[in-house]
């Protein structure tokens, strides 16, 4: 099929593991969804740019304001890669939990915040000092529009709101029907951030088209590494707000007070929080990854990725001892992440079992979701504690799950390989 791309050039293709069976094998990373491999493009664009690094908004010379220029052109790069509207700010962070912590301390005085139980923890716990409405797994996407309107229509219609909402799922993959959720939250004058961390390596993003108010993601998991993440939307609520950090960069103009005390001018700009030193290696791998993706070509990306996903699918289906886990049904759309659960197997087991006789690295746990992971395996969502590991007897219910993901960098052998050994 023209239209299905081969792998992109990643780091770490040709790193070998040892097996516990003896020999050794080249390591498959099947684990995208808490950090992809880097793109061999952003590695190299970080190499040609790194004898001329320097510091950024703090130097006179050459090679600072070079940086300068690339730090500003990065942020450019990703809010088209994002396709931005007019006025909109984006700010560079150390990540997506980052981000979301930045606009959760940004929220005006009596923010209503509503959050499904699903989200990651990102995504659930950042809105503590709010007054948060958490909302029941869904098991439809349409069940998620009604629930959300549903709520909404109760609430103080006068004071400001915010949803907050995942793109896809890091435990199911699954989409979620932002572009509804958006027109609901908006139906009712609220706000909408998306938490698009595992939507952004895999499908194309328009702020705009969504209309979502907001969009928050991590480099590490859109093929750069460098620890940067981005929040991206409007600029009012970030600019009414005190800056997130206190410093250098994010103050105009400072001055003692004949009182003793000391005045402080912010900027208005997205460097209001972006106190300290920016990650400009952090800003330029992202930028650089952004191009990547947009010159390999969404559509062809997809293609391949939902190739890996069906096969995948089929594989599993093969083998009756093993459950996949899905809150919208096995058919509903989704990204390159698949969680299941093997009857008679304890989840940790399987996976540690992966690694040591496959080279295959994927994860197991409740994967930074727990009441999500809890209610797909019909264990108390309202339970606390930790992952739990069950004895996997025939029959006995899992406490927690495997999970299986990939993207652009996935070659069909790493695919097969963890199929066959499943199987
Ligand atoms: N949201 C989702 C959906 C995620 O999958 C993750 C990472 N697993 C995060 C947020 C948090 O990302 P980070 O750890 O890069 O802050």
């Amino acid at each position: 099929d023209q239209s299905v791309c081969a792998p992109l050039p990643v780091l770490g293709r040709d790193v070998t593991v040892p097996l516990v069976t003896g020999g050794e094998v080249t390591y498959a990373a099947l684990d995208y969804a808490a950090s992809a491999p880097a793109l061999q493009r952003v590695w190299d664009d970080v190499a040609a740019y790194a004898p001329y690094y320097g510091s950024v908004h703090r130097g006179a010379g050459y090679l600072s304001q070079l940086s300068t220029d690339l730090f500003e052109n990065a942020r450019r790069t990703v809010e088209e890669f994002l396709d931005c509207r007019e006025g909109d700010q984006l700010v560079f962070t150390r990540s997506t939990t980052d981000s979301l912590n930045l606009l959760a301390a940004a929220l005006p005085a009596d923010c209503q915040v509503f959050v499904f139980e699903t989200e990651h923890h990102a995504s659930l716990l950042p809105w503590r000092d709010a007054r948060v409405t958490y909302l029941n797994a869904p098991r439809t996407p349409g069940e998620a529009v009604t629930t959300l309107e549903r709520a909404l229509a109760d609430r103080d219609p006068y004071g400001p709101a915010l949803v907050c909402v995942t793109g896809a799922s890091n435990v199911t993959g699954e989409l979620w029907p932002v572009q509804e959720l958006a027109a609901a939250a908006h139906a009712h004058g609220a706000r909408i951030v998306l938490d698009a961390a595992q939507l952004a390596p895999h499908h194309p993003l328009s702020v705009r088209e969504l209309d979502v108010d907001w969009v928050a993601f991590s480099g590490h998991k859109l093929y750069a590494p460098f620890g940067s993440g981005v929040l991206a939307g409007r600029a009012d609520w970030l600019q009414e707000a005190e800056p997130y950090l206190a410093g250098g960069g994010a103050s105009k103009a400072v001055a003692r007070r004949v009182d003793g005390g000391v005045d402080v001018e912010w900027h208005t700009t997205a460097a209001r929080h972006e106190a300290g030193s920016p990650n400009v290696i952090g800003a330029y791998s992202i930028a650089s990854a952004c191009k990547a993706l947009t010159e390999a070509g969404f559509d062809s990306l997809v293609a391949r990725e939902q190739e890996l996903i069906s096969r995948v699918q089929s594989g599993l289906a093969e083998v009756p001892e093993v459950k996949v886990l899905s809150l919208f049904g096995d058919d509903a759309p989704r990204v390159g992440v698949l969680s299941f659960v093997v009857d008679g197997w304890n989840s940790s087991h399987f996976a540690a079992a992966l690694s040591a006789e496959y080279g295959i690295g994927v994860r197991d746990g409740l994967f930074c979701a727990h009441p999500l992971v809890r209610t797909l395996l019909g264990s108390d969502p309202q339970e606390q504690g930790e992952c739990g590991a069950p004895e996997g007897a025939p029959g006995e219910k899992s406490l927690n799950a495997i999970r299986v993901s990939f993207g652009a960098g996935t070659p069909d052998e790493h695919v097969e390989r963890f199929v066959t050994a499943v199987r």
